[in-house]
């Protein structure tokens, strides 16, 4: 018994720190490393007068009350990951099977031929248009629903902005999110297993998606950071810039509830919710003077969604 508590335990402070090392998480080294590229442009377009370290890593962001949230937050959740995530993974594979099931028993045997090489393109291009909609509704949900914006509250009560801050959400928020992902997969999967007769195999499961890597390269760390990176005034509409993300945390009444996209714009520019970079000048983050009183510790973030 003690053995098994010490090895989740182990488990559960080993599994934030696998992040760093891990192609498929935001805070994977090469990640990182292009978030730090892309940072290094911006430094040089603004023509400031500090060093490049001294831009990169302020203590008053990275020592700041917030960040140090948003760090607890993060070994906190890894807890959760463990002992309460990873067991309901397999839940995907259950919906998954489920899903292909009930389509054979309500269309019968499918009639399509299709080469492996478009079953993963197609697999790839749906699943990922289907999760990034599905992380758009969810989060548009947490910021109209009033008891779900209790917790996603905790997201946005950082005043300063560093890539743990993705990891500053509500261990609610978290299981809500994971949940998510599994209904995307088990869904998607399961469309795909029937339509391709099983033959969906190992090789679409596994790896990167590439959307995601091309996404994660390009900067996805500054989006919880100081770094104004944005990008041109087009594909701002199609895709969410890091400033853009910046902007969904600023304290200003008119950016509340703007940019709620994970990757694609499109989905705010449909829903009206889309500001682009150009028209925003300074930001400040958090929720304000008043709501960011109650949230400045780690035991004020963990309850305030449970108070009056
Ligand atoms: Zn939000
Ligand atoms: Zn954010």
């Amino acid at each position: 018994m003690l053995q098994e508590i010490i090895d989740i335990l182990f488990q559960s402070i080993k599994e934030p720190f696998g992040y760093f090392l891990s192609p498929k998480k935001r805070l994977y080294i090469l990640y990182l490393s292009t978030s730090l590229v892309l940072a290094l442009y911006v430094y040089f377009k603004k023509r400031t007068q500090v060093s490049f370290l001294r831009y990169i890593f302020p203590k008053k962001i990275w020592l700041n009350q917030s960040a140090q949230v948003d760090y607890s937050l993060f070994i906190i959740n890894g807890f959760f990951k463990v002992i309460i995530l990873a067991p309901i993974v397999i839940l995907g594979i259950y919906l998954q099977e489920w899903v292909s099931e009930l389509l054979f028993n309500v269309f019968g045997t499918p009639n399509i031929e299709l080469s492996r090489s478009s079953i993963v393109i197609t697999y790839t291009i749906v699943l990922w248009l289907f999760g990034d909609f599905a992380h758009f509704y969810l989060h548009y949900l947490m910021h109209k629903i009033p008891l779900l914006w209790k917790f996603h509250k905790i997201h946005h009560s950082a005043t300063v902005l560093n890539p743990i801050t993705q990891y500053r959400i509500h261990p609610l928020e978290l299981v809500l999110n994971n949940l998510k992902s599994i209904i995307v997969f088990g869904v998607v999967t399961g469309l795909f297993y029937y339509l391709t007769n099983g033959k969906i195999g190992i090789i679409a499961f596994l790896g990167v998606n590439v959307f995601k890597f091309v996404f994660l390269t390009i900067g996805s760390n500054l989006r919880h950071s100081h770094v104004k990176f944005t990008f041109p005034l087009w594909l701002e509409y199609i895709f969410i810039s890091p400033f853009q993300h910046q902007i969904h945390h600023s304290d200003k009444q008119e950016h509340y509830d703007k940019n709620i996209g994970s990757h694609l714009a499109i989905w705010d520019w449909l829903f009206g919710s889309l500001i682009v970079s150009k028209k925003v000048k300074n930001l400040r983050f958090g929720l304000g003077r008043k709501e960011g009183e109650k949230h400045k510790s780690i035991l004020d973030n963990l309850t305030t969604p449970f108070r009056k």
